[in-house]
């Protein structure tokens, strides 16, 4: 029996819209590569499986013999449920408690963000942040909010942001059971054929790779050169 998922791991499980039936689910992650949607958190831990989904990424590695997705997609009714036990006992009792747990308090709460830290950057910082998207805003100047006045120096600073169609993301970081510290608020410009690409929206999750850009320091700002989701 391979190492079982949770606390040690660093796993995290998100509360999360599905983009692409709307519904409200959890993505399990952790450092070994778990990736998992599910419906809902524990036993029988169902799946979440939607028209868009592509089967690779139901299952990855939650089981001791990395089943894929692949294999997922062709099993009848008693083959699923043995996989349903394999996650159940691959998933850290105390954690997979924990979280659910959380997600019912947080259910109750309404999802009212309590504490939300605004994290700005310093020229240069590099970063890689996963969180809800919060806001998208397709009118905001990136020009403006890097306090880019006349000249040739701000707009090289920005590079190739400085000639792309942007938008303006926000997100909100912190999974189920990590605590008020851990929920943070990125806002930064990517590139708008990426947002089209992945076709996400308010409510949904993505992993973003971030660099800071300092032109005034009264102006930080954050540019995204990657973005993903669960999906992808
Ligand atoms: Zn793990
Ligand atoms: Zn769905």
């Amino acid at each position: 029996m391979g190492a079982r998922h949770g606390w040690w791991c660093n796993s995290k499980t998100v509360p999360m819209t599905c983009k692409f039936c709307g519904d409200q689910i959890f993505w399990l992650s952790c450092d070994c590569g778990s990736s998992v949607l599910f419906d809902e958190l524990g036993w029988p831990w169902p799946r979440h499986q939607c028209a868009g989904l592509t089967p690779k990424t139901t299952l990855s590695r939650l089981g001791p013999d990395d089943l894929s997705g692949s294999i997922l997609s062709r099993l009848d009714s008693d083959k699923a449920d043995a996989i349903a036990q394999l996650i159940d006992a691959n998933i850290e009792r105390d954690y997979a408690q924990a979280v659910k747990k959380a997600a019912k308090a947080t259910e109750r709460r309404q999802r009212q963000s309590a504490w939300v830290a605004r994290q700005d950057p310093y020229h240069r910082l590099e970063t890689t942040e996963r969180g809800i998207i919060t806001e998208i805003n397709r009118d905001a100047n990136i020009f403006k909010k890097a306090g880019v006045t006349a000249g040739a120096v701000g707009v090289a600073l920005l590079g190739q942001f400085a000639n792309l169609s942007l938008v303006q993301i926000t997100i909100h970081t912190g999974a189920l059971t990590e605590t008020e510290a851990d929920n943070c608020s990125f806002t930064f410009f990517v590139a708008e054929s990426a947002v089209e690409k992945l076709e996400v929206f308010r409510g949904c999750f993505v992993v973003a790779k971030l660099r800071g850009i300092v032109i005034s320091s009264r102006h930080p700002i954050w540019v995204c050169e990657d973005l993903t989701d669960p999906y992808s």
